[in-house]
């Protein structure tokens, strides 16, 4: 598969006006295997306006619904058409390995499929009667396209993340300018090839790649841009929320999290280590949702922690491409530094390692590290609070379910969380407790297109996916009607009028 290393604007394949790239690495060998467009403040301004024009006079938002679900859905089976390779080009891109890379693609054509579905289903209800006290007025509400979308993205789901913006902002007749994250915008640059043969018009979908303080920062100081949609860190999303301040535009943000898991002792415990280890150790632990508080029962916490370091000490690492692998290497270098010098600080701190901590033997290149867990990690120290994005788990034990619940809900974050128990009523009371948008019971991460998905508190703004998903693209008009039989009679009174 060709890398393409333009940028796609108004159905073109253009080179950045300054001309500037940045380095494709593969985090796995260290090597610099391509290069992608740096695009600056003039290029995404000629992108806005392609969007503008396809939005304002081109008629995208006047299709049907179920016209535009047609090119949903063309372009979910253009990228079921080249699953394999697109997401080799995944594994290159973002270390992950091949098999998750592969459901990562099958799950961003199910998510074209699904807006498809639910841009038909708005032309099957069109608009909403409100019924009135006052018989004299009908009303009714619409609801239309917000406009122009400007879609920013993170590397660890590149084109997943792509999926999750485009397609409901396209299902609703927005259309979009999208950036991918610096480090890995080759599958949303193929993205944009499947866009173009399936014949998506001019200017529905351009994808700008380049420098988040660049590129990312002309999208969100836009005028031309309606909405901005964002996924990635705190820090940025909080600069986005400015910006979005500054011109009233919509914004929906998902950012990080520090997700707990609580297990109580009724619970199955090799059950419990699977999913434990599914959700931190998924995509090398580089998932916003990821469960990276694990709360044990103090009756079967040393039961299970043993079994959790045996399991995890077996943990295939390599390179995403070869088989059986089930742990990659971090995206970039600095990703690797980070997470290293989050563990370090975590040991400063007092916690053990109990496992991991370290490169595995024998990788002299590429991002590699062990899967790690540490216990006795302090409940003020920075590896309790902050996300540390990687495969790094704190686990600890607890006494009751009130001081469960209670250090769980302790966090500024509030995206996922998770319980395990036996007990269904505990369960679902726990559930009901936990301060967080999404809540995983007897399991750990499993997304699924129809269900929303975001946070409470600093994790984030608004919800994606599902029904909620397309409400992020859409504003909502009312049509009143006055129906009355008599004049309205406040300025001019019936007898003067006669
Ligand atoms: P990041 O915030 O550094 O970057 C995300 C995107 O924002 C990139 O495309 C980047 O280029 C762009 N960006 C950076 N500076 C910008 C600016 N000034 N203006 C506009 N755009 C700018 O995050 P990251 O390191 O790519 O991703 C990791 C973070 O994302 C983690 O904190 C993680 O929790 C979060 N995340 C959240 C979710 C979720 O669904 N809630 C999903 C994935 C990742």
């Amino acid at each position: 598969m060709k890398m393409r290393r333009e940028l796609y604007i108004d159905g073109k394949w253009l080179r950045p006006i300054k001309g500037g790239t940045c380095p494709v690495i593969n985090p796995a060998t260290e090597e610099v295997i391509g290069a992608i467009a740096a695009a600056t403040e003039e290029d995404v301004d000629i992108a806005v306006k392609a969007a503008r024009r396809a939005f304002d006079r081109d008629g995208w938002p006047k299709l049907s619904g179920s016209q535009r679900a047609t090119y949903l859905r063309a372009i979910a089976d253009g990228i079921r058409a080249r699953q394999a390779e697109i997401a080799r080009l995944e594994v290159l891109d973002n270390g992950k390995p091949f098999p998750e890379a592969d459901w990562d693609i099958a799950d961003a054509a199910g998510c074209f499929d699904f807006y498809a579905g639910l841009a038909e289903q708005l032309d099957h209800h069109p608009e909403e009667t409100i019924p009135l006290a006052d018989d004299r007025f009908t009303s009714k509400a619409v609801r239309e396209p917000i406009g122009v979308a400007g879609a920013i993205i993170p590397w660890n789901y590149p084109l997943l993340m792509a999926a999750w913006k485009v397609a409901p902002a396209l299902a609703a007749g927005c259309t979009v300018v999208l950036k991918p994250a610096e480090l890995t915008s080759l599958t949303a640059l193929e993205l944009a090839a499947i866009a173009d043969e399936v014949g998506l018009p001019a200017g529905v979908l351009n994808i700008v790649t380049g420098a988040g303080s660049v590129a990312g920062q002309a999208i969100i100081d836009h005028k031309g841009v309606d909405k901005l949609a964002f996924t990635g860190s705190g820090p940025v999303g909080s600069r986005i929320m400015a910006a979005a301040a500054r011109d009233i535009k919509r914004v929906s943000l998902e950012l990080g999290g520090k997700s707990p898991f609580v297990v109580f002792d009724d619970a199955d415990i090799e059950e419990a280590v699977e999913w434990i280890m599914f959700g931190i150790f998924w995509n090398q632990g580089q998932v916003c949702s990821a469960t990276s508080r694990v709360l044990v029962h103090e009756a079967i916490y040393e039961r299970l922690l043993g079994r959790l370091v045996d399991e995890t000490n077996k943990i295939k690492i390599g390179n995403g491409l070869d088989e059986g692998v089930l742990l990659g290497p971090l995206v970039s270098k600095r990703q690797y530094e980070q997470v290293t010098a989050a563990i370090e600080a975590a040991r400063q701190a007092g916690a053990t390692v109990v496992c991991g901590g370290t490169r595995p033997e024998g990788f002299d290149r590429g991002y590699y590290l062990r899967p790690t867990i540490l216990t006795d990690v302090p409940l003020n120290s920075d590896a309790w609070v902050e996300e540390i994005f990687g495969p790094v788990v704190c686990i600890r034990p607890f006494k009751t379910e009130e001081e469960a619940v209670e250090l769980a809900n302790e966090s500024r974050f509030g995206l996922a969380a998770a319980v395990m128990s036996n007990d269904e009523v505990r369960a679902e009371r726990v559930a009901a407790a936990f301060r967080a948008g999404i809540v995983w019971i007897n399991c750990s991460q499993p997304t699924f297109t129809e269900a929303p998905w975001g946070g409470y508190k600093e994790s984030g703004i608004g919800r994606e996916l599902g029904r909620w998903g397309l409400d992020n693209y859409l504003e909502t008009k009312q049509i009143t009607k006055y129906v009355g039989k008599s004049s309205w009679g406040w300025y001019i009174k019936q007898e003067a009028a006669e």
